[in-house]
């Protein structure tokens, strides 16, 4: 961490602030220039505040160099993880995983005719909300359990892995014989209760970053959940609320080359949510490839029309058959296969 001094701080100031570090326990490192004062916090906490040093008098600036987590950083394994599913799916390797279905599961001839339709054009995962987090109390919230059931036997029926979002504790084990992966929703990245119990369990979690969450922010979350024990975790760019109102949300695309730089863990592109419009689902689709996107969680419905939640952001049936096609033209370019 490096602080510096205002060009007017006070010998007592400098001093002040170098006591205030070392009793952080860090060692200090002090440069005086030609007008002002630098010290250098050298150590390996991680848990404090800069606003703490910020509001010491004297003070001018105060930088983090150091990130403020560690285990989800790249440099505790640079080599990157590879979330194993298990059919033997791997994402974070070199095939791009395209998870498909409805917003929800809604009946079982819904799920079915899903299932059938993204595995036939190429998806390893079956998507499909059994508890949903609705904005509004009144719209559908979820068909809960039978949907889970419903779930598992698509997938097993269809040779497809699924996931389906866990929205609170007593939900793991409920869904623990259902589901392959565990979605965590935008509206609980920060639910840390939810991302510690989670991070007891032994299941690959796919975490979505927050409605309006800094990368930082997602990463920390992530840290909770693998800070338990689970190095199972699969980040999510689902889109973030902006001033833009032609779209959803804003698919902040530029999340997808920022987190492989920062750490190892693999990340997905929901270009659904991330738009909340059908006819960009598919460019953002495409576009989250080209900048490397280790998977994608994509809403289709076999008559979008008549769904019971996100029908807008849906593909029909025959537009994710076409985006699959693009995309397998897009992987190859950028070294990845789908
Ligand atoms: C979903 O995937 O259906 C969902 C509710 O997503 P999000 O948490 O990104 O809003
Ligand atoms: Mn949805």
């Amino acid at each position: 961490m490096i602080v510096a001094m205002w060009e007017t701080a006070s010998e007592d100031q400098i001093q002040g602030v170098t006591d205030h570090l070392m009793k952080m326990g860090f060692a200090v490192h002090r440069t005086t220039g030609a007008r002002q004062t630098v010290l250098a916090a050298v150590g390996k906490r991680i848990d404090f505040d800069i606003r703490e040093l910020e509001v010491l008098s004297g003070v001018q600036t105060v930088h983090r160099i150091s990130a403020p987590y560690k285990l989800v950083g790249r440099t505790f394994n640079s080599e990157g993880t590879i979330v194993k599913l298990a059919n033997g799916v791997e994402i974070g390797g070199k095939e791009v995983v395209v998870m498909a279905g409805p917003c929800s599961v809604e009946s079982r001839e819904q799920l079915f005719a899903a299932a059938d339709i993204v595995r036939r054009a190429g998806a390893k995962v079956l998507r499909g909300g059994a508890f949903k987090p609705r904005s509004s109390p009144y719209t559908f919230q979820g068909l809960g359990e039978d949907a889970l059931k419903l779930l598992r036997e698509a997938g097993d029926r269809y040779g497809l892995m699924v996931i389906s979002e866990v929205m609170e504790i007593s939900q793991i084990e409920l869904m623990m014989p259902y589901v392959d992966i565990f979605q965590v929703g935008a509206r609980n990245m920060q639910n840390f209760n939810l991302l510690r119990e989670l991070g007891k369990v032994r299941k690959p979690v796919l975490m979505k970053r927050g409605i309006a969450a800094t990368i930082e922010e997602m990463l920390l979350s992530a840290e909770y959940i693998m800070s338990g024990g689970n190095y199972q975790i699969i980040l999510c760019e689902r889109g973030i609320r902006t001033f833009e109102t032609y779209t959803r949300n804003t698919l902040d695309i530029s999340a997808i080359p920022v987190v492989h730089k920062l750490s190892h863990l693999p990340i997905t592109s929901d270009p659904s949510h991330g738009t909340g419009l059908r006819d960009k689902v598919a460019p953002m689709a495409c576009a989250s490839v080209a900048a490397g996107a280790d998977a994608l969680l994509i809403e289709v419905h076999p008559s979008p029309d008549e769904a019971l939640s996100d029908g807008a952001q849906s593909l029909f049936p025959e537009q994710f058959a076409e985006l699959m096609e693009q995309l397998r033209m897009i992987a190859p370019a950028v070294g990845r296969t789908i």
